[in-house]
């Protein structure tokens, strides 16, 4: 053996041996018995976790067993089990084992994806995904490029950078003070608000990001977005990309993809297809036309730790345009291997935002590699089933639906009170059923916050009609105990 800190950082053998062991043993305890659980803490105590931290003493080394005994000891005590059944929460979906074995694997080999010479397993496997996903989506395999990042507002901030380098060939070299006028953007105010991260970290202000109102139906106002369009032309602004929401986050909404990939042609804008969550749709045969009009879009995000139910971080960002991430990522280093070339291979580091890189794509390869696409197709359609069931119990009662989605996100208001649709006694129901720990669902401020609902979506594929007939039942709960207050 070698030196000395081997024993403390590699680990004899034979405890080498147990922490797996052990490891496996605590996985499956938590996955076989989340759900006999409650969903959220009892109650927060930041001293409480704070003490929890001070009791590893670093200057007094653990042994590995009892160090992860504890860790998963404070892991399931100060935690909201996103896993669990009645989690109706924020696409955190239980997770598939095969995505656990996947991380697992990609922790222990650590293949390095900037260099495609390093892993050329992984780097290939990765493009392998990206093409078949954009199959999904309506894209054609062979121009198909696209790369994975750590969630979706990454692939969103990539859109942006990449909208703006195909529009505005000066940006590359000289950033947005080169441009004579100033880019603008489009997107429905029920859009996702990575993209007013993004605006700022491409050198644009966060006003560059025209928050287009959304009708009665929350999708996007189309008039709203051509009359904006038309005046910040007339004021001298440069229109140059507009995103089309596949899935809301509030609502589960789609925007009219058609209809804005029509706009996005005449205006010469970039269309950039926001489907983190609701791009799984594509994967279902009968679900995939709520989609249609995604192939025409020049980039699309795509989250697997969304739908597809892998571990995070797994965003896609998609585009059929094959040159465009070298063309925007591509810089020359004196220290990066040349050997890539010599295979034809892509270099991660010359392809994307990041250097060094994990295996991202390696749990979702896995898991469609056992699930299969028709495994997950059913996944999908058991989860949209939930939603509707969940949308009739509600209805049955006396909850009033306020969105309208084939998608398994339900928001919905009181309607045997009169305050039933205000946003303080949605808060206090939430709260209620968030506390007694039988489900978690949160309130939604929609339509730019001038309304709110509470908010359920079937994150996980482990819902089952009985978890469904739990929520019902909490709500009822707190509905009656707010009544007698
Ligand atoms: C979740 C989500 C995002 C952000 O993705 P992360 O993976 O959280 O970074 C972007 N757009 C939509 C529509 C989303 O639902």
């Amino acid at each position: 053996m070698g030196f000395e800190a081997d024993s403390r950082l590699l680990l004899e053998e034979n405890e080498r041996e147990t922490l797996w062991q052990r490891l496996s043993e605590i996985t499956e305890e938590y996955i076989s018995r989340v759900d006999q659980a409650r969903v959220t803490p009892l109650e927060i105590r930041p001293d409480e976790i704070r003490s929890f931290i001070e009791s590893f003493d670093l200057e007094h080394p653990l042994g590995p067993v009892e160090a992860v005994n504890r860790m998963a000891e404070g892991l399931w005590r100060f935690s909201v089990h996103t896993p669990h059944p009645r989690y109706f929460g924020l696409f955190n979906p239980a997770v598939t084992s095969m995505g656990i074995a996947g991380d697992h694997l990609t922790a222990a080999f650590n293949p390095q994806l900037a260099a495609w010479s390093h892993s050329p397993l992984a780097a290939e496997i990765e493009i392998a995904i990206c093409r078949a996903m954009g199959e999904r989506f309506g894209y054609d395999p062979k121009s198909t490029d696209g790369n994975f990042t750590s969630g979706g507002a990454e692939a969103n901030h990539t859109a942006l950078l990449t909208a703006l380098v195909d529009r505005f060939p000066e940006y590359l070299n000289h950033g947005v003070r080169a441009l004579d006028r100033a880019p603008v953007m489009y997107i429905s105010e029920e859009g996702h608000h990575s993209f007013l991260k993004a605006a700022p970290l491409c050198g644009l202000g966060i006003n560059a990001v025209r928050e287009a109102p959304s009708d009665p139906s929350l999708r996007m106002d189309l008039n709203a977005l051509n009359r904006q369009i038309r005046e910040d032309r007339a004021s001298g602004l440069a229109p140059f990309l507009v995103v089309a929401t596949a899935g809301t986050t509030n609502a589960g909404v789609l925007d009219p993809i058609p209809e804005i990939a029509q706009i996005a042609e005449r205006e010469g804008l970039w269309f950039h297809v926001d489907a983190a969550w609701g791009g799984a749709a594509s994967l279902v045969p009968e679900l995939r036309p709520l989609l249609a009009g995604a192939e025409r879009a020049d980039s699309i995000t795509f989250d697997a730790h969304k739908w597809l139910s892998v571990p995070m971080g797994s965003g896609m960002y998609l585009t059929r345009h094959p040159n465009i991430l070298t063309q925007t990522f591509s810089v020359e280093t004196g220290y990066m291997p040349r050997d890539s070339k010599l295979y034809g291979g892509v270099d991660g580091y010359r392809h994307s935002m990041q250097w060094s890189r994990r295996f991202i794509g390696l749990k979702v390869f896995l898991s469609l590699a056992v699930a299969g696409w028709e495994g997950y197709a059913e996944a999908i359609r058991h989860q949209t089933a939930m939603g509707n069931l969940l949308r009739r119990r509600l209805t049955e009662s006396d909850w009033i639906l306020v969105n309208a989605t084939p998608l398994p996100v339900i928001c919905f208001v009181d309607g045997e009170s009169e305050a039933g649709s205000r946003v303080e006694q949605l808060e206090a129901l939430a709260r209620h059923v968030v506390n007694s720990g039988r489900a978690w669902l949160s309130v939604a401020r929609l339509a730019g916050g001038r309304r709110a609902a509470l908010r359920a979506c079937i994150t996980g594929y482990r819902t089952g009609p009985e978890d469904v007939e739990e929520l019902v039942a909490a709500l009822a709960n707190a509905r009656s105990a707010l009544r007698e207050q």
